[in-house]
């Protein structure tokens, strides 16, 4: 067990910049979640901690131990790598066994761990099967068991849920989670899929073009955005963003307006999540653009100013397209960003 530091990291290929000056402190026994759009430099972050590639500069420090130039094998670390090969010609049980052979753990304590690892991931019944005769989902279990059968350090995982059914990534994700509470590992975890991180991590680090863009718990993050990236990656679909001027507590664009803060004025991007806003009211004044039932809501796009702002309505909005319809918003959770995408906080 132990906690990760990084500090002042940059990681460079030729002329470009892939991490940039990331400084992060990881605590013992955190689940830390890196998640960003593709080509964010998440997993060339996870492969520095890993010790599969060097940082240009700065330091990383693991439980304590300045780990530069330490090679992957003695860092105390297990690692869940999208594709991770298992090898082809071992039983799974074999494979999962693997790890606990190569750290010398006592004979006698393989078969328990192995079969509660295998358990835990519902592989139990495969244990006699050779990779090749599994589904891609099952190896990628596979993997997990064998990355979580001894106790390390800490646990490296990169999208290891990639190749999961949407059912079986949903019961994963509890068993993911509830494991790491249950062995007080420091994890790392790499996600592109916003609910995975909201759903595992005590913190998530939002990433875009190599730079840590905002750092916090998932309430934070979903309820108090740094700037327009974060507001627009988060919430499914993400928070509206609506470029317009703001003047005298009043915002106005095109087809819409709303209350700001008083010492707000020039031009400034209004930011209202779809949950925050409600069919009646007259913030926006629109046309119905598309209705979509999900069963428990509905998902409205209005159009209004040559945009679309949507919106959650309840289970049981129906309309036809084209109508006018008029918008409210919850006027206690409007955010407010300046001309450079941050946010502005209680101007006055
Ligand atoms: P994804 O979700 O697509 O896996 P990511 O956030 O994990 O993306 P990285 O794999 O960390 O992204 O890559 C970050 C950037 O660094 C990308 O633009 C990538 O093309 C570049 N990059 C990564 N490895 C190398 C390399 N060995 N040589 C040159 N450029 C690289």
């Amino acid at each position: 067990m132990a906690s990760i530091h990084l500090k002042n990291i940059v990681k460079r290929f030729g002329a470009f910049v892939g991490v940039e000056h990331m400084s992060l402190d990881i605590e013992d026994e955190e689940f830390l979640v890196l998640l960003g759009p593709s080509g964010c430099g998440k997993t060339t972050t996870m492969r520095m901690i890993a010790g599969l590639e060097e940082p240009s500069e700065g330091e990383i420090v693991i439980g304590g131990e300045v780990v530069n130039g330490v090679d992957a094998r003695d860092r105390d670390v297990a690692m869940v790598f999208q594709g991770y090969a298992l090898y082809p010609n071992m039983t799974i049980y074999e494979n999962i066994r693997f790890p606990l052979r190569m750290r010398r753990i006592p004979a006698e304590e393989h078969d328990r761990r192995i079969r509660q690892a295998a358990d835990m991931v519902e592989l139990g019944a495969f244990l006699d099967r050779k990779p090749g005769a599994l589904s891609g989902g099952q190896r990628q279990r596979a993997a997990l068991a064998r990355a979580v059968v001894r106790q390390p350090q800490v646990f490296l995982m990169d999208e290891p849920l990639s190749n999961l059914d949407a059912k079986l990534r949903a019961s994963m994700r509890v068993q993911i989670k509830h494991m790491q509470r249950h062995l007080k590992v420091t994890t790392v975890y790499v996600t592109h899929d916003q609910i995975e991180a909201m759903t595992l991590a005590d913190r998530i680090v939002i990433m875009n073009r190599g730079a840590i863009q905002q750092v916090g718990t998932p309430d934070e993050i979903y309820s108090d955005p740094e700037n327009t990236f974060v507001a627009g990656f988060i919430g499914s679909p993400p928070m509206n963003l609506i470029e317009g001027r703001a003047e005298k507590g009043r915002f106005t664009a095109q087809g819409i307006a709303a209350p700001c803060p008083a010492g707000l004025s020039g031009a400034v991007t209004l930011g209202v999540r779809p949950e925050d806003c409600h069919v009646g009211g007259d913030h926006v004044q629109g046309q119905v653009y598309g209705v979509e039932p999900t069963g428990d809501v509905t998902y409205l796009t209005v159009a209004a100013g040559g945009r679309h702002i949507e919106v959650k309505a309840a289970r049981g909005f129906r309309s036809g397209i084209d109508l006018p319809i008029g918008i409210g918003f919850d006027t206690g959770r409007l955010y407010y960003f300046g001309e450079d995408g941050r946010r502005i906080h209680d101007p006055v």
